[in-house]
């Protein structure tokens, strides 16, 4: 994984860096897949190619194509990740909350817009994660970082809902990415 960007501490350059389609391919494809590997949205096995020129994976097992937005809350929208990542980026960051306002100036985008991006990162924080649910079981098995496969029934029961721990897990992802691309 080629990096040679600062990463991001401040919205302008949270922009700037995910403003590179492979930049921020990478960084979701990390987040979702830790492992370094991706898994089939349809049959569930994790044996992939990835197709760079048209930035997909061809899954081995039963050749479908899917995208690192298969199965995730950016599956039916055609915003690129250049606005889905500073999105999460300023409301991880905004320690008093933001408006589809503010987000609508930050991303230069329309305040419909900005208020569909709110809606989604909102759900995904009551979710506790950036993958679409269908039911409790499959959240525990997609958890965002893969963390929820190694914890315990007690842990499990701890881990905290909502935007703080969502918030807080993101920023762990942030910055476990930041660092392993150094
Ligand atoms: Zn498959």
């Amino acid at each position: 994984m080629k990096n040679d960007i600062e990463f991001p501490t401040t919205l302008a350059s949270a922009i700037k860096y995910f403003a590179d389609a492979d930049t921020a391919l990478n960084f979701m494809a990390t987040v979702r897949w830790p492992d370094g590997k991706p898994v089939c949205p349809c049959c569930k096995k994790s044996d992939a190619g990835f197709l760079a020129t048209r930035r997909l994976w061809k899954c081995r097992e039963c050749g479908k194509q899917f995208s690192v937005k298969a199965g995730t809350i950016f599956e039916d929208s055609a915003l690129g990740f250049d606005k889905w990542l500073p999105a999460f980026w300023m409301i991880v960051n905004a320690k008093n909350g933001i408006s589809s306002c503010e987000l609508s100036r930050a991303l230069g985008v329309t305040q419909k817009t900005a208020w569909f991006m709110l809606h989604r990162i909102r759900l995904a924080m009551q979710n506790g994660t950036m993958e679409k649910l269908s039911g409790e079981v499959e959240a525990d098995e997609t958890y965002i970082g893969g963390k929820a496969r190694s914890m315990n029934n007690k842990q499990r029961s701890k881990r905290g809902r909502g935007r703080a721990a969502l918030a807080k897990r993101l920023s762990w992802d942030f910055w476990n990415v930041a660092a392993k691309s150094n």
